[in-house]
């Protein structure tokens, strides 16, 4: 099964796939950990997306394209994966529908978590806290937050008209949240 965890900076999408690799082995494809992941190393890459990472904004689809159709064998070696924080743009989004085609695959199920503003403000306030993410920090997060209304947020549609959309509370625990998932998925047919 290929599934996108879906919604805004802080949202859970990180935990609920995590949780999901867990239950399920199947590979979580981060896109922001990819990128993090190029920064540490100081790679060519990783010098031209850290500013932008570091303002807030999306880094250039033509990079986190490429940075997915590098682990596209991965995931089909593990039936399946769970895209986290990828597509972010209707480009993303198609040319992820063009790989998965080439492939004979698909995405089965979006899972969009619902989480509202002032929550989503309160948890990544409390992660910069704790880890120290520099672009958690609440200036930072707004922009993040303004850029998933403005370039994500309209991927919604997009999946809608595929039928994939599935909305999940997720506000709760992080148990209730899987629970919902967990739910939410028992309803896909792959
Ligand atoms: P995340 O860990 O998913 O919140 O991503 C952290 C940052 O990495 C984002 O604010 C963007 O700057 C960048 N990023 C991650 N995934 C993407 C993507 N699919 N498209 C563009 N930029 C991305």
């Amino acid at each position: 099964m290929n599934l996108i965890l879906f919604g805004p900076p802080g949202s859970g999408k990180g935990t609920q796939a995590k949780r999901l690799v867990d239950e399920r082995g199947m590979v979580q494809l981060s896109t922001g950990d990819m990128l993090r992941a190029a920064i540490a190393a100081d790679s060519p890459m990783g010098r031209i997306v850290a500013p932008i990472m570091a303002s807030g904004g999306l880094v250039p689809d033509e990079i986190v394209i490429g940075l997915i159709a590098e682990r596209m064998d991965e995931a089909d070696a593990a039936g399946g994966a769970i895209f986290d924080g990828f597509p972010r743009t209707l480009a993303q989004a198609e040319a992820l529908d063009g790989m998965l085609k080439g492939r004979g695959s698909r995405i089965d199920v979006v899972i969009r978590l619902l989480v509202d503003d002032a929550a989503l403000l309160e948890r990544v306030t409390g992660r910069f806290e704790q880890q120290g993410r520099p672009d958690d920090n609440p200036e930072t997060f707004k922009t993040r937050l303004g850029a998933y209304n403005a370039q994500t947020a309209p991927l919604l549609p997009y999946y809608e008209g595929q039928e994939k959309l599935k909305a999940v509370d997720g506000m709760g625990s992080m148990e209730a949240v899987s629970a919902a998932i967990r739910s939410a998925l028992e309803t896909v047919r792959t």
